[in-house]
């Protein structure tokens, strides 16, 4: 089983992937809707939003965490925005 480079959701059904892609690293929610990969700006901003409201932390604080997350993934390891 593969999991998305840029997020870390498990990939089980074709669904998963983008386009529906098996051939892709990366998953459904990564992708634009061109089916290319989302950058590493739209991941964080996405990522953070999702934490607001999914903890309620305030947008400042879930910008950090969303960047910590990121930098453990493939896919933005060398990203030079990426904290540690
Ligand atoms: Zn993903």
């Amino acid at each position: 089983m593969k999991t998305c480079i840029a997020c870390g959701m498990p990939m089980r059904e074709t669904a998963d992937f983008a386009l529906g892609d098996p051939a892709k690293d990366y998953c459904v929610h990564c992708a634009r809707p061109d089916g290319t990969m989302q950058s590493y700006e739209e991941k964080l901003t996405s990522m953070s939003a999702f934490i607001v409201r999914n903890q309620g932390l305030d947008q400042g604080v879930a910008r950090t965490a969303a960047c910590r997350m990121l930098a453990a993934l493939p896919a933005w390891k060398d990203q030079p925005g990426a904290p540690l």
